[in-house]
Protein backbone atom coordinates (compact mmCIF):
# COMPACT_ATOMS: atom_id res chain seq x y z
CA UNK A 1 0.00 0.00 0.00
CA UNK A 2 2.47 2.64 -1.01
CA UNK A 3 2.39 6.23 0.70
CA UNK A 4 -0.46 5.50 2.75
CA UNK A 5 0.03 6.41 6.56
CA UNK A 6 -0.26 3.59 9.03
CA UNK A 7 -4.16 3.71 11.26
CA UNK A 8 -1.29 3.82 14.15
CA UNK A 9 0.04 7.02 12.87
CA UNK A 10 -3.36 8.67 12.10
CA UNK A 11 -4.85 7.34 15.57
CA UNK A 12 -1.80 9.01 17.45
CA UNK A 13 -2.23 11.98 15.31
CA UNK A 14 -5.88 12.38 16.07
CA UNK A 15 -5.21 11.95 19.43
CA UNK A 16 -2.51 14.26 20.16
CA UNK A 17 -3.99 17.12 18.21
CA UNK A 18 -7.67 17.21 19.43
CA UNK A 19 -9.17 15.43 16.36
CA UNK A 20 -10.75 12.14 17.69
CA UNK A 21 -11.15 10.81 20.97
CA UNK A 22 -11.91 7.29 22.44
CA UNK A 23 -15.08 7.67 24.29
CA UNK A 24 -15.17 7.78 27.93
CA UNK A 25 -11.62 6.75 28.05
CA UNK A 26 -11.37 8.19 31.78
CA UNK A 27 -13.61 4.78 32.40
CA UNK A 28 -11.42 2.76 30.27
CA UNK A 29 -13.31 3.59 26.67
CA UNK A 30 -16.01 2.12 25.29
CA UNK A 31 -15.83 -0.24 22.18
CA UNK A 32 -15.95 1.18 18.73
CA UNK A 33 -16.95 4.42 19.89
CA UNK A 34 -15.26 7.60 19.27
CA UNK A 35 -15.31 11.56 20.07
CA UNK A 36 -14.38 14.21 18.05
CA UNK A 37 -12.24 16.61 19.64
CA UNK A 38 -12.00 20.40 19.13
CA UNK A 39 -10.29 20.01 15.64
CA UNK A 40 -12.23 16.87 14.32
CA UNK A 41 -15.39 18.57 15.53
CA UNK A 42 -14.63 21.63 12.81
CA UNK A 43 -13.17 18.97 10.43
CA UNK A 44 -16.28 16.90 10.61
CA UNK A 45 -18.40 19.83 10.49
CA UNK A 46 -16.59 20.95 7.51
CA UNK A 47 -17.22 17.71 5.34
CA UNK A 48 -20.65 17.59 6.52
CA UNK A 49 -21.47 21.14 5.45
CA UNK A 50 -19.63 20.53 2.32
CA UNK A 51 -21.67 17.65 1.11
CA UNK A 52 -25.11 20.04 1.78
CA UNK A 53 -24.29 22.30 0.01
CA UNK A 54 -23.37 20.25 -2.87
CA UNK A 55 -26.17 18.02 -2.92
CA UNK A 56 -28.97 19.74 -1.68
CA UNK A 57 -28.53 23.51 -1.03
CA UNK A 58 -26.51 24.19 -4.92
CA UNK A 59 -29.16 21.71 -6.67
CA UNK A 60 -32.23 22.43 -7.78
CA UNK A 61 -33.62 19.23 -7.69
CA UNK A 62 -33.22 18.18 -4.36
CA UNK A 63 -34.77 19.16 -1.05
CA UNK A 64 -33.26 18.37 2.69
CA UNK A 65 -34.90 16.48 5.19
CA UNK A 66 -34.16 16.53 9.18
CA UNK A 67 -36.39 13.37 10.78
CA UNK A 68 -36.33 11.59 13.79
CA UNK A 69 -33.56 8.60 14.96
CA UNK A 70 -36.71 6.95 17.22
CA UNK A 71 -39.32 6.08 14.90
CA UNK A 72 -42.66 4.30 14.94
CA UNK A 73 -41.31 1.19 15.19
CA UNK A 74 -43.29 -0.64 11.96
CA UNK A 75 -40.84 1.40 9.89
CA UNK A 76 -38.20 -1.07 10.54
CA UNK A 77 -40.20 -4.17 10.10
CA UNK A 78 -41.55 -2.78 6.61
CA UNK A 79 -38.00 -2.20 5.92
CA UNK A 80 -36.94 -5.37 6.43
CA UNK A 81 -34.77 -4.61 8.57
CA UNK A 82 -36.37 -6.16 12.07
CA UNK A 83 -35.77 -9.57 9.42
CA UNK A 84 -32.99 -9.61 8.01
CA UNK A 85 -30.29 -6.22 9.19
CA UNK A 86 -28.14 -8.78 10.65
CA UNK A 87 -24.17 -9.50 10.57
CA UNK A 88 -23.25 -13.88 10.99
CA UNK A 89 -21.13 -13.97 14.18
CA UNK A 90 -19.34 -16.63 15.46
CA UNK A 91 -17.75 -17.23 19.21
CA UNK A 92 -14.64 -17.95 20.55
CA UNK A 93 -15.32 -21.43 22.58
CA UNK A 94 -12.46 -20.46 24.82
CA UNK A 95 -12.49 -16.93 25.81
CA UNK A 96 -16.47 -16.20 24.85
CA UNK A 97 -15.53 -13.54 22.51
CA UNK A 98 -17.62 -12.46 19.00
CA UNK A 99 -16.06 -12.28 15.66
CA UNK A 100 -17.93 -11.46 12.61
CA UNK A 101 -17.23 -15.01 10.78
CA UNK A 102 -17.31 -13.31 6.98
CA UNK A 103 -14.49 -11.18 8.44
CA UNK A 104 -12.62 -14.22 9.84
CA UNK A 105 -12.53 -15.90 6.69
CA UNK A 106 -11.64 -12.89 4.53
CA UNK A 107 -8.61 -12.61 7.01
CA UNK A 108 -7.79 -16.50 6.57
CA UNK A 109 -8.29 -16.11 2.87
CA UNK A 110 -5.41 -12.95 2.97
CA UNK A 111 -3.35 -15.44 4.82
CA UNK A 112 -3.64 -18.28 1.97
CA UNK A 113 -3.37 -16.17 -1.12
CA UNK A 114 0.21 -14.72 0.80
CA UNK A 115 1.02 -18.17 1.20
CA UNK A 116 0.64 -18.88 -2.91
CA UNK A 117 -2.77 -20.21 -2.51
CA UNK A 118 -4.32 -18.49 -5.75
CA UNK A 119 -7.40 -20.64 -5.84
CA UNK A 120 -9.34 -18.52 -3.05
CA UNK A 121 -8.03 -15.62 -5.16
CA UNK A 122 -11.56 -14.89 -6.73
CA UNK A 123 -13.66 -15.80 -3.63
CA UNK A 124 -16.27 -13.31 -2.57
CA UNK A 125 -16.88 -13.81 1.16
CA UNK A 126 -20.13 -11.72 0.98
CA UNK A 127 -21.85 -13.68 -1.50
CA UNK A 128 -21.75 -16.94 1.16
CA UNK A 129 -25.14 -17.72 2.98
CA UNK A 130 -24.37 -18.01 6.80
CA UNK A 131 -24.61 -21.86 6.25
CA UNK A 132 -22.07 -22.08 3.90
CA UNK A 133 -20.20 -19.57 6.18
CA UNK A 134 -19.86 -22.07 8.62
CA UNK A 135 -19.50 -25.07 6.49
CA UNK A 136 -16.44 -22.96 5.21
CA UNK A 137 -15.00 -22.33 8.66
CA UNK A 138 -15.20 -26.42 9.32
CA UNK A 139 -13.90 -27.62 5.96
CA UNK A 140 -10.63 -25.05 6.52
CA UNK A 141 -10.68 -25.38 10.34
CA UNK A 142 -10.95 -21.64 10.48
CA UNK A 143 -9.46 -20.53 14.10
CA UNK A 144 -10.23 -17.41 16.22
CA UNK A 145 -7.90 -14.36 15.80
CA UNK A 146 -6.51 -16.46 19.74
CA UNK A 147 -6.12 -19.71 18.05
CA UNK A 148 -9.40 -21.20 19.50
CA UNK A 149 -12.19 -22.99 17.26
CA UNK A 150 -15.45 -20.54 17.05
CA UNK A 151 -18.86 -21.71 17.02
CA UNK A 152 -20.89 -22.09 13.71
CA UNK A 153 -22.06 -18.68 12.77
CA UNK A 154 -25.24 -17.32 13.71
CA UNK A 155 -27.32 -14.05 12.31
CA UNK A 156 -27.06 -11.30 14.79
CA UNK A 157 -29.42 -8.37 14.36
CA UNK A 158 -27.56 -5.03 14.26
CA UNK A 159 -30.56 -2.64 15.47
CA UNK A 160 -30.64 -1.22 19.09
CA UNK A 161 -33.61 -1.41 20.89
CA UNK A 162 -34.71 0.85 23.46
CA UNK A 163 -38.41 1.63 24.88
CA UNK A 164 -40.65 4.13 25.03
CA UNK A 165 -42.25 4.88 28.62
CA UNK A 166 -42.26 5.92 32.56
CA UNK A 167 -44.23 2.58 33.51
CA UNK A 168 -41.68 -0.67 33.88
CA UNK A 169 -44.58 -2.74 32.58
CA UNK A 170 -45.78 -0.83 29.46
CA UNK A 171 -43.05 0.53 27.83
CA UNK A 172 -43.18 -0.09 23.91
CA UNK A 173 -40.39 -1.59 22.17
CA UNK A 174 -38.94 0.78 19.66
CA UNK A 175 -35.75 0.72 17.35
CA UNK A 176 -32.66 3.12 17.35
CA UNK A 177 -32.30 4.00 13.51
CA UNK A 178 -29.78 2.00 11.55
CA UNK A 179 -30.01 4.47 8.60
CA UNK A 180 -31.08 7.38 8.12
CA UNK A 181 -33.26 6.47 4.44
CA UNK A 182 -36.11 4.97 6.21
CA UNK A 183 -37.21 8.59 7.29
CA UNK A 184 -37.08 9.43 3.84
CA UNK A 185 -39.38 7.02 2.29
CA UNK A 186 -42.17 7.60 5.03
CA UNK A 187 -42.02 11.50 4.57
CA UNK A 188 -42.50 10.92 1.03
CA UNK A 189 -46.41 11.92 0.83
CA UNK A 190 -45.58 14.83 3.17
CA UNK A 191 -42.60 16.09 0.64
CA UNK A 192 -44.95 15.81 -2.33
CA UNK A 193 -47.71 17.27 -0.50
CA UNK A 194 -45.88 20.48 0.84
CA UNK A 195 -43.30 21.35 -1.66
CA UNK A 196 -42.87 22.36 -5.15
CA UNK A 197 -40.91 19.58 -6.20
CA UNK A 198 -41.43 17.21 -9.75
CA UNK A 199 -39.99 14.04 -11.03
CA UNK A 200 -36.83 13.52 -11.14
CA UNK A 201 -35.73 14.97 -7.44
CA UNK A 202 -34.10 13.82 -4.32
CA UNK A 203 -34.54 14.01 -0.77
CA UNK A 204 -30.84 14.00 1.41
CA UNK A 205 -30.74 13.99 5.11
CA UNK A 206 -27.65 13.57 7.07
CA UNK A 207 -27.83 12.47 11.02
CA UNK A 208 -26.54 9.95 13.36
CA UNK A 209 -27.12 6.14 12.78
CA UNK A 210 -26.67 3.43 15.05
CA UNK A 211 -25.49 -0.18 14.44
CA UNK A 212 -24.55 -2.44 17.18
CA UNK A 213 -21.59 -3.63 15.25
CA UNK A 214 -18.78 -6.14 17.26
CA UNK A 215 -15.79 -5.62 15.13
CA UNK A 216 -13.13 -3.83 16.09
CA UNK A 217 -9.77 -2.12 15.61
CA UNK A 218 -11.09 0.15 12.55
CA UNK A 219 -11.00 3.27 14.33
CA UNK A 220 -14.14 5.62 13.37
CA UNK A 221 -14.39 3.41 9.66
CA UNK A 222 -17.32 1.19 11.97
CA UNK A 223 -18.39 2.45 15.16
CA UNK A 224 -21.62 2.06 17.20
CA UNK A 225 -22.90 5.56 16.01
CA UNK A 226 -22.17 7.28 13.24
CA UNK A 227 -23.54 10.29 10.57
CA UNK A 228 -24.81 9.13 7.45
CA UNK A 229 -25.69 11.28 4.58
CA UNK A 230 -28.36 9.57 2.55
CA UNK A 231 -30.43 10.61 -0.98
CA UNK A 232 -33.28 8.87 -2.02
CA UNK A 233 -33.51 10.13 -5.79
CA UNK A 234 -37.14 9.51 -6.89
CA UNK A 235 -37.81 9.19 -10.70
CA UNK A 236 -39.90 7.49 -13.34
CA UNK A 237 -38.36 4.53 -15.32
CA UNK A 238 -40.81 4.84 -18.21
CA UNK A 239 -39.04 8.53 -18.79
CA UNK A 240 -35.22 7.83 -17.04
CA UNK A 241 -33.24 5.62 -17.88
CA UNK A 242 -31.86 3.87 -14.32
CA UNK A 243 -28.91 3.06 -15.63
CA UNK A 244 -27.91 6.88 -17.14
CA UNK A 245 -29.09 8.00 -13.90
CA UNK A 246 -26.90 5.68 -12.16
CA UNK A 247 -24.02 6.48 -13.89
CA UNK A 248 -24.36 10.26 -13.21
CA UNK A 249 -24.74 9.49 -9.68
CA UNK A 250 -21.55 7.68 -9.57
CA UNK A 251 -19.88 10.88 -11.53
CA UNK A 252 -20.82 12.99 -9.12
CA UNK A 253 -20.13 10.91 -6.22
CA UNK A 254 -16.74 10.22 -7.41
CA UNK A 255 -16.28 14.24 -8.52
CA UNK A 256 -17.32 15.34 -4.77
CA UNK A 257 -14.74 12.97 -3.50
CA UNK A 258 -11.98 14.34 -5.82
CA UNK A 259 -13.05 17.82 -5.95
CA UNK A 260 -14.71 19.10 -3.14
CA UNK A 261 -13.01 16.78 -0.84
CA UNK A 262 -9.73 16.73 -2.69
CA UNK A 263 -9.08 13.12 -2.04
CA UNK A 264 -6.51 11.78 -4.70
CA UNK A 265 -8.04 9.85 -7.67
CA UNK A 266 -5.41 6.94 -7.21
CA UNK A 267 -6.71 6.43 -4.09
CA UNK A 268 -10.59 5.56 -5.28
CA UNK A 269 -11.75 2.39 -7.33
CA UNK A 270 -15.75 1.41 -7.90
CA UNK A 271 -16.56 -2.46 -7.22
CA UNK A 272 -19.56 -3.36 -8.24
CA UNK A 273 -21.41 -6.14 -6.17
CA UNK A 274 -21.86 -9.38 -7.54
CA UNK A 275 -25.98 -11.13 -8.00
CA UNK A 276 -25.57 -13.04 -4.79
CA UNK A 277 -23.85 -9.76 -2.45
CA UNK A 278 -26.52 -7.30 -3.73
CA UNK A 279 -29.87 -6.92 -1.76
CA UNK A 280 -32.48 -9.25 -3.50
CA UNK A 281 -34.63 -5.44 -4.04
CA UNK A 282 -31.96 -4.01 -6.03
CA UNK A 283 -30.72 -4.09 -9.49
CA UNK A 284 -27.20 -2.88 -9.37
CA UNK A 285 -25.29 -1.66 -6.57
CA UNK A 286 -21.52 -0.30 -6.33
CA UNK A 287 -19.55 1.04 -4.00
CA UNK A 288 -16.79 3.74 -4.10
CA UNK A 289 -13.95 2.43 -2.25
CA UNK A 290 -10.96 4.37 -0.45
CA UNK A 291 -7.56 2.37 0.13
CA UNK A 292 -7.59 2.95 3.53
CA UNK A 293 -4.78 1.70 5.54
CA UNK A 294 -6.46 -1.43 6.33
CA UNK A 295 -7.30 -2.54 2.35
CA UNK A 296 -9.50 -0.99 -0.19
CA UNK A 297 -12.62 -0.22 1.74
CA UNK A 298 -16.36 1.10 0.94
CA UNK A 299 -17.08 4.38 1.31
CA UNK A 300 -19.89 5.40 -0.10
CA UNK A 301 -22.52 2.57 -1.57
CA UNK A 302 -25.14 3.40 -4.15
CA UNK A 303 -27.82 1.33 -5.37
CA UNK A 304 -31.10 1.50 -7.51
CA UNK A 305 -33.38 0.19 -5.29
CA UNK A 306 -36.60 -0.02 -7.66
CA UNK A 307 -39.92 0.89 -6.19
CA UNK A 308 -39.29 -1.42 -3.10
CA UNK A 309 -39.03 0.76 -0.09
CA UNK A 310 -42.35 3.20 -0.93
CA UNK A 311 -44.32 -0.28 -1.65
CA UNK A 312 -42.82 -1.84 1.35
CA UNK A 313 -44.28 1.23 3.49
CA UNK A 314 -47.36 1.58 1.38
CA UNK A 315 -48.02 -2.42 2.54
CA UNK A 316 -47.29 -2.07 5.91
CA UNK A 317 -49.17 1.89 6.56
CA UNK A 318 -51.98 1.12 3.96
CA UNK A 319 -51.03 4.58 2.62
CA UNK A 320 -50.71 5.29 -1.32
CA UNK A 321 -47.02 6.99 -1.56
CA UNK A 322 -47.54 7.39 -5.55
CA UNK A 323 -46.85 10.21 -7.59
CA UNK A 324 -48.90 11.77 -10.83
CA UNK A 325 -47.47 13.22 -12.84
CA UNK A 326 -48.62 16.83 -14.08
CA UNK A 327 -48.90 16.54 -18.10
CA UNK A 328 -49.86 13.16 -17.98
CA UNK A 329 -51.85 12.44 -15.60
CA UNK A 330 -50.55 9.10 -14.46
CA UNK A 331 -50.23 7.42 -11.44
CA UNK A 332 -47.62 5.07 -10.32
CA UNK A 333 -44.87 4.67 -7.68
CA UNK A 334 -41.70 6.08 -8.30
CA UNK A 335 -38.06 4.04 -8.15
CA UNK A 336 -35.22 5.34 -6.48
CA UNK A 337 -31.26 5.25 -6.80
CA UNK A 338 -29.75 5.91 -2.77
CA UNK A 339 -26.15 7.26 -2.42
CA UNK A 340 -25.61 6.77 0.98
CA UNK A 341 -22.44 8.09 2.56
CA UNK A 342 -20.89 7.70 5.64
CA UNK A 343 -19.71 11.28 6.78
CA UNK A 344 -16.76 9.39 9.69
CA UNK A 345 -15.21 7.03 6.74
CA UNK A 346 -14.60 10.27 4.78
CA UNK A 347 -13.66 11.82 7.76
CA UNK A 348 -10.84 9.29 8.37
CA UNK A 349 -10.39 9.23 4.59
CA UNK A 350 -9.56 12.83 4.33
CA UNK A 351 -7.29 12.51 7.37
CA UNK A 352 -5.38 9.55 5.74
CA UNK A 353 -5.59 11.04 2.29
CA UNK A 354 -3.73 14.40 3.58
CA UNK A 355 -1.16 13.09 5.82
CA UNK A 356 2.26 13.83 4.62
CA UNK A 357 5.81 13.49 6.18
CA UNK A 358 8.01 16.03 4.91
CA UNK A 359 11.40 14.13 5.89
CA UNK A 360 13.69 17.38 4.56
CA UNK A 361 12.02 19.85 6.60
CA UNK A 362 11.19 17.36 9.47
CA UNK A 363 7.45 18.10 9.90
CA UNK A 364 4.11 16.33 9.25
CA UNK A 365 2.13 18.00 7.22
CA UNK A 366 -1.85 17.72 6.65
CA UNK A 367 -2.35 18.83 3.25
CA UNK A 368 -6.08 19.24 3.77
CA UNK A 369 -8.35 21.17 1.50
CA UNK A 370 -8.18 25.08 2.76
CA UNK A 371 -11.67 24.77 2.42
CA UNK A 372 -11.70 22.00 5.14
CA UNK A 373 -8.94 22.83 7.43
CA UNK A 374 -10.21 23.35 10.60
CA UNK A 375 -8.70 26.73 10.58
CA UNK A 376 -8.11 28.81 7.73
CA UNK A 377 -4.82 30.48 9.16
CA UNK A 378 -3.36 31.19 12.47
CA UNK A 379 -2.14 34.25 14.04
CA UNK A 380 1.29 34.95 15.63
CA UNK A 381 2.44 38.60 17.25
CA UNK A 382 6.28 37.53 16.64
CA UNK A 383 6.09 37.86 20.14
CA UNK A 384 4.02 37.95 23.22
CA UNK A 385 5.63 39.86 25.95
CA UNK A 386 6.13 42.84 23.38
CA UNK A 387 2.14 44.54 23.80
CA UNK A 388 2.24 46.90 20.74
CA UNK A 389 2.67 43.42 18.58
CA UNK A 390 0.09 41.73 20.65
CA UNK A 391 -2.27 44.67 19.81
CA UNK A 392 -1.54 44.98 16.59
CA UNK A 393 -1.43 41.13 15.81
CA UNK A 394 -4.94 41.03 17.90
CA UNK A 395 -6.44 43.95 15.60
CA UNK A 396 -5.56 41.41 12.80
CA UNK A 397 -7.16 38.72 14.55
CA UNK A 398 -10.49 40.48 15.01
CA UNK A 399 -10.69 42.08 11.20
CA UNK A 400 -10.26 38.01 10.20
CA UNK A 401 -11.93 36.54 12.29
CA UNK A 402 -15.15 38.23 11.56
CA UNK A 403 -15.50 36.31 8.55
CA UNK A 404 -13.00 32.96 8.79
CA UNK A 405 -12.29 30.22 10.75
CA UNK A 406 -8.44 31.60 12.44
CA UNK A 407 -6.89 30.55 15.81
CA UNK A 408 -4.63 32.62 18.01
CA UNK A 409 -0.58 31.42 18.97
CA UNK A 410 1.68 32.69 20.78
CA UNK A 411 3.45 30.14 22.52
CA UNK A 412 6.88 29.15 21.99
CA UNK A 413 8.67 30.38 18.91
CA UNK A 414 7.73 30.93 15.45
CA UNK A 415 9.46 27.47 13.98
CA UNK A 416 7.65 25.88 16.70
CA UNK A 417 4.17 27.20 16.12
CA UNK A 418 4.35 26.68 12.27
CA UNK A 419 5.40 22.82 12.80
CA UNK A 420 2.09 22.99 15.08
CA UNK A 421 0.12 24.42 12.63
CA UNK A 422 1.78 22.42 9.70
CA UNK A 423 0.49 19.46 11.80
CA UNK A 424 -3.03 20.08 12.03
CA UNK A 425 -3.56 21.53 8.45
CA UNK A 426 -3.68 25.02 9.03
CA UNK A 427 -3.07 26.18 5.22
CA UNK A 428 -1.38 29.89 6.44
CA UNK A 429 0.49 31.36 8.99
CA UNK A 430 0.28 34.98 9.77
CA UNK A 431 3.11 36.81 11.58
CA UNK A 432 2.90 40.15 13.45
CA UNK A 433 6.40 41.54 13.55
CA UNK A 434 8.32 45.18 14.31
CA UNK A 435 7.94 46.17 10.18
CA UNK A 436 4.27 45.49 10.64
CA UNK A 437 4.14 48.26 13.18
CA UNK A 438 5.32 50.39 10.40
CA UNK A 439 4.15 49.47 7.19
CA UNK A 440 1.20 47.73 7.95
CA UNK A 441 1.92 44.52 5.88
CA UNK A 442 2.42 41.21 7.31
CA UNK A 443 4.44 37.88 6.28
CA UNK A 444 1.71 35.07 5.00
CA UNK A 445 3.77 31.97 5.06
CA UNK A 446 1.97 29.12 2.97
CA UNK A 447 1.97 25.27 4.81
CA UNK A 448 2.99 23.06 1.65
CA UNK A 449 5.04 25.37 -0.20
CA UNK A 450 6.88 27.14 3.45
CA UNK A 451 6.77 30.09 1.27
CA UNK A 452 6.77 33.66 3.12
CA UNK A 453 5.00 36.37 1.22
CA UNK A 454 4.55 40.38 2.61
CA UNK A 455 1.16 41.10 2.01
CA UNK A 456 -0.50 44.37 3.27
CA UNK A 457 -2.91 43.55 6.55
CA UNK A 458 -5.72 45.42 4.23
CA UNK A 459 -5.30 42.69 1.51
CA UNK A 460 -5.54 39.60 3.72
CA UNK A 461 -9.45 39.19 3.64
CA UNK A 462 -8.92 38.86 -0.19
CA UNK A 463 -5.68 36.42 -0.01
CA UNK A 464 -7.48 34.15 2.46
CA UNK A 465 -10.69 34.57 0.58
CA UNK A 466 -8.47 33.75 -3.30
CA UNK A 467 -7.07 30.26 -1.11
CA UNK A 468 -10.75 29.18 -0.30
CA UNK A 469 -12.05 29.39 -3.95
P1 LIG B 1 -20.29 -2.20 5.76
O1 LIG B 1 -20.48 -3.27 4.69
O2 LIG B 1 -18.93 -1.58 5.76
O3 LIG B 1 -20.77 -2.63 7.11
P2 LIG B 1 -22.78 -1.21 4.79
O4 LIG B 1 -22.75 -1.65 3.36
O5 LIG B 1 -23.57 -1.99 5.76
O6 LIG B 1 -21.26 -1.00 5.34
P3 LIG B 1 -24.62 0.92 4.27
O7 LIG B 1 -25.75 0.30 4.97
O8 LIG B 1 -24.62 0.91 2.78
O9 LIG B 1 -23.23 0.30 4.83
O10 LIG B 1 -24.44 2.41 4.84
C1 LIG B 1 -24.01 3.48 4.03
C2 LIG B 1 -22.70 4.04 4.50
O11 LIG B 1 -22.70 4.26 5.92
C3 LIG B 1 -21.51 3.12 4.26
O12 LIG B 1 -21.01 3.27 2.95
C4 LIG B 1 -20.51 3.62 5.29
O13 LIG B 1 -19.77 4.72 4.79
C5 LIG B 1 -21.38 4.09 6.43
N1 LIG B 1 -21.39 3.11 7.54
C6 LIG B 1 -22.09 1.97 7.61
N2 LIG B 1 -21.88 1.35 8.79
C7 LIG B 1 -21.02 2.14 9.49
C8 LIG B 1 -20.43 2.06 10.78
N3 LIG B 1 -20.70 1.07 11.62
N4 LIG B 1 -19.58 3.05 11.17
C9 LIG B 1 -19.30 4.09 10.34
N5 LIG B 1 -19.84 4.21 9.11
C10 LIG B 1 -20.70 3.27 8.68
Amino acid sequence: MPNQPSLDTIVALAKRRGFVYPTSNIYGGLANSYDYGPLGSELLRNIKNAWWETFISRRADMVGLDSQILLHPETWVASGHVGSFSDPLVDDVVTKKRFRADHLIEAWIERQIKKGKTQFEDMVVEDLSVEEMGAFITENKILSPDGNAVTQPKAFNLLFETAIGTVADDKAKIYVRGETAQGIFTNFRNILDSTRVQLPFGVGQMGKSFRNEITTGQFVFRTLEFEQAEIEYFFNPNQTKWEELLEEWKSDMHSFVTGVLGVKEENLRWRQHSDAERSFYSKDTYDLDYNFSFGWKELWGVAYRTDYDLKQHTKHSGQALEYRDPQTNEVFVPHVIEPALGINRAFLMVLTDAYEEDTEKNRTILKLKPSLAPYKAAVFPLLKNKPELVAKAKEVYSQLSAKFAITWDERGNIGKRYLYQDEIGTPACITIDFDSLEDDSVTVRDRDTTDQVRIPISNLDAHLASMLE
